[in-house]
């Protein structure tokens, strides 16, 4: 066994290896391929899946490291600029769950001044409501 590991340790010498483009590329690869299985059911996008995995095994066993570590590059400067937007779907997501988990004894509801989304009581009617962040007062009516 340390035979074959030290075998693939040469066999791995001098080639670029696993970076963060391959990694987004294996979790790309994973989406598509479940996607595929569950509703696409398409040759074409399998074929896809498979030229991902061809990149990725191409990209790994490459020894144009140079090109490699360009791509890789390009791939981290774009990753960075949509980390915002993915933490806001995130956030997006994790309130619909907390706005489900407390449907029965809050509310959440959008102050007009800051935008701050903010977690009431659930009590029907006219309430006025003081903004924890911008502390502004507003009114508000919950009906159901
Ligand atoms: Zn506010």
């Amino acid at each position: 066994m340390r035979n074959f590991f030290t075998k693939v340790a040469q066999f791995m010498y001098g080639r670029y290896g696993m970076d963060k483009l391959n990694i987004g590329l294996f979790i790309l690869w994973l989406v598509v391929n479940i996607l595929n299985t569950v509703f696409f059911r398409n040759w074409i996008v399998q074929l896809v899946t498979y030229l991902i995995v061809a990149l990725i095994i191409f990209r790994c066993l490459s020894k144009n490291i140079e090109q490699r570590k360009r791509e890789n590059d390009i791939f981290m400067f774009w990753y960075y600029k949509a980390k915002p937007l993915c933490i806001k779907i995130k956030d997006w997501f994790k309130l619909q769950g907390r706005k489900f988990a407390d449907r029965k004894t809050h509310r959440y509801i959008k102050c007009p001044y800051c935008k701050a989304t903010i977690r009431v009581p659930f009590s029907k009617g006219k309430h006025t409501v003081k903004c924890p962040r911008c502390s502004e007062d507003f009114k508000t009516n919950i009906r159901f």
